[in-house]
């Protein structure tokens, strides 16, 4: 298994922040933008899952793009690498800076405006610290939605969604954030400004630089603002909650609704037994949505944008048909917008109910929808006879081929001790498996820190190299977040 490498400034050949550099951020961002107060500084240091800690003697928090560009111009003339930070939501911990205190954190989060929003265009120019419910809002307000949400839409920001290439619960039908992306400024590391927001649909000018920096993990420049597609507001949706038996129904069940009802279905996620379970007991408030417990269950949203077709009507007859054919063992359709809300807090409470329960070992996969259901019934199997004790909780969007496929320690053990023996083993397992089923080992929470080594242990050599060329082409002094998502060569050390 690969070494997991410590990237500070040792290795890299980049410096640590001098008072020189301090006193000029200090004077370019003023005493809103310049924070050393360490009360402040604190809760970012650490990631959302609490498993990453780093240290930044200071946090940049600009407030235009122009003064990103004088931050990273700044960073390059000192060799001081700069971690970019939006709501620190991500659970790879990408945002996180290295413990030694090397790399100062640029927060986007007082870049904060929409610029413009057009209902014509169907178009958003958000700014990187917009957070994401706050660009619902925006669009509901003309009509529109951005079509892209998560669990963490209260704190997630469009820098950091554009740059983990976010996923969510509705890529069945509209992609990730990657087809949502028309258009990206950002400041490159030379702190050069890439003014690329036009709302084109088309633009057929060579490399593609807006995808390129979609998904870079801020490895590549620091997103300021993005142009975004929307679509029309919903008219009316359907919320239904149905127990099966197996993933494998679950599946049938998919394909036959996207039969019966056009391109209704936005949502379908797969939540286990366990997984409810584990958010009855966490979460308050939560209630089981069925009256029996099955082994396990589909959280699926059906819209209409048009106003012409009735969702709930659509989704009723179809349930009930796959009730017939023993596909569903029983479902329920919310009657109210508030029982929708409480079926869709079930399934985002997972991730909280896992944090709450404790430490567990977590994998972000993804394998051809077709193969999913075997997938999950062998490896789950496994696993758990190869650490006997251990459970898998596999929920997801089952639709879009992609799982969170967590491990959990025996009931009966110290969950950190379990993971400091087993825990590199079992993941290393499950990305095996993952390998060999031609899938990926991060589906759209990115790379991060986090599963660097098993990127590197895993990736095709050629596929490695490509990522290590783009990014030495762009970043030749590898100021930007260093130690995330492109595994360092021997000879990447900058001169
Ligand atoms: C409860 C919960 C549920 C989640 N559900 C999903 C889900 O369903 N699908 C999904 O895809 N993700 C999910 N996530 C992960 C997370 O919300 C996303 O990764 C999100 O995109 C991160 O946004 P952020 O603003 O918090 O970014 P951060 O966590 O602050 O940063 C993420 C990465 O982007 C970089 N970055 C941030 N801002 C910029 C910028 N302006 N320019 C360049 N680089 C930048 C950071 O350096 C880091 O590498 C979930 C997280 C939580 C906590």
């Amino acid at each position: 298994m690969a070494q997991r490498l410590h990237y500070g400034p040792a290795m890299t050949g980049l410096n640590f922040p001098d008072q020189v550099l301090l006193d000029k951020l200090a004077a370019l961002l003023g005493p809103q933008g310049f924070i050393t107060d360490r009360d402040l500084i604190m809760p970012w240091l650490t990631d959302w899952r609490e498993r990453y800690h780093g240290e930044s003697i200071a946090l940049l928090a600009p407030g235009t793009a122009g003064q990103v560009a004088s931050i990273v111009q700044l960073a390059a003339e000192a060799r001081v690498a700069l971690v970019p930070q939006g709501g620190n939501t991500g659970t790879v911990a990408g945002a996180t800076p290295p413990k030694d205190g090397s790399a100062l954190l640029l927060s986007l989060r007082r870049m904060n405006r929409i610029r413009s929003i057009s209902a014509d265009d169907n178009a958003v120019t958000a700014e990187a610290g917009v957070i994401l419910s706050d660009l619902h809002d925006a669009a509901a307000a003309i009509g529109r939605r951005f079509p892209l949400s998560l669990a963490a839409k209260g704190s997630a920001t469009i820098g950091g969604l554009v740059s983990t290439n976010a996923g969510g619960t509705q890529v069945l039908r509209f992609g990730p954030m990657r087809a949502l992306v028309l258009g990206i400024e950002a400041v490159l590391p030379d702190g050069s400004l890439l003014e690329g927001l036009a709302t084109l649909r088309k633009d057929n000018r060579g490399y593609d630089l807006r995808q390129l920096l979609t998904g870079a993990e801020g490895t590549l420049g620091i997103v300021t603002a993005a142009a975004l597609r929307l679509v029309p507001a919903v008219a009316s949706r359907a919320v239904a909650w149905a127990g099966l038996a197996t993933p494998q129904d679950a599946l049938t069940l998919l394909r036959q609704l996207e039969e019966r009802t056009g391109e209704a279905v936005e949502s379908f996620e797969l939540v286990p037994a366990n997984a409810l379970s584990l958010v009855l007991d966490k979460i308050p408030g939560a209630r089981a949505p069925l009256e029996q417990a099955c082994p396990w269950n589909v959280l699926i949203e059906a819209v209409d944008a048009q106003g012409s077709a009735d969702p709930v009507a659509a989704l009723e007859q179809a349930l009930s048909t796959a009730i017939d054919q023993g596909i569903v063992l029983d479902a329920t359709i919310a009657a109210s917008e508030a029982q929708a809300a409480a079926l869709w807090a079930l399934r985002e409470s997972i991730s909280e109910a896992e944090k709450i329960d404790g430490p567990s070992l977590k994998h972000d996969i993804s394998v051809p929808v077709a193969e999913m259901p075997a997938f999950l019934d062998r490896e789950r199997q496994r696993l758990e006879a190869r650490f006997p004790g251990s459970r898998i909780i596999a929920f997801g969007h089952l639709g879009d081929g992609n799982i969170h496929f967590n491990l959990l320690p025996p009931a009966d053990a110290d969950r950190t001790a379990w993971i400091d023996r087993h825990g590199a083993a079992a993941s290393a397992m499950v990305h095996d498996l993952v390998v060999a089923a031609s899938g990926s080992l991060s589906a759209e929470h990115g790379i991060g820190q986090a599963k660097l080594a098993e990127f590197e242990r895993l990736t095709d050599p050629v596929r490695l190299n490509a990522l290590r060329s783009i990014k030495r082409a762009l970043d030749p002094l590898g100021i930007m977040n260093p130690g995330k998502l492109v595994p360092l060569a021997s000879g990447d050390k900058a001169q």
